[in-house]
């Protein structure tokens, strides 16, 4: 059964003028754009989205960082697409990263590392809800 899950092109990542050539990758692997939108976010709205990480030593630097510049949301759709996606990414660390994932590709380092994308159905569903309404997904 096709699964949707949310991804972020981050801040890092638009800069470096990396959009068009992450996008090809996932639509390479099969992933279906649902909706994409360009924006930039402050501070304490990054701080909600990544709230799971407050009490992590790097939670400030994190939420600076996404609120740096302009990030693309997104929402994508095929099987099994949160397990997919996040093996296209490779691990967070793009030291660790795999070969031909996003992240060895892309990524600049443990921070600054491209793309985000949900660990699991719940937070796929909160992600989502938090940058994207109904009408933009039907
Ligand atoms: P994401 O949630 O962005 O898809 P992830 O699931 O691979 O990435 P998490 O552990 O959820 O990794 O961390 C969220 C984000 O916080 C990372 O993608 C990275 O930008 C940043 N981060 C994680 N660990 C560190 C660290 N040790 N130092 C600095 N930043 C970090
Ligand atoms: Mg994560």
């Amino acid at each position: 059964m096709s699964q949707r899950t949310f991804s972020i092109i981050k801040p890092d990542a638009v800069r470096k003028g990396y959009t068009a050539a992450i996008l090809a990758e996932i639509e390479k692997a099969g992933f279906k754009i649902i909706a994409i939108k360009k924006l930039s976010i402050s501070k304490s709205q990054a701080e909600g989205f990544y709230y799971v990480h407050k009490e992590r030593p790097f939670f400030d630097s994190l939420t600076s960082f996404m609120s740096s510049g302009p990030i693309f949301p997104l929402v994508l759709e095929k099987e099994n697409a949160i397990a997919d996606l996040r093996k296209l990414m490779g691990a967070t660390n793009p030291a660790n990263a795999e070969e031909g994932t996003i992240r060895k590709k892309f990524a600049g380092s443990i921070e600054e590392n491209a793309i985000h994308g949900s660990d699991a159905e719940d937070t796929a569903k909160f992600e989502i809800g938090y940058f994207f309404a109904g009408y933009e997904l039907a």
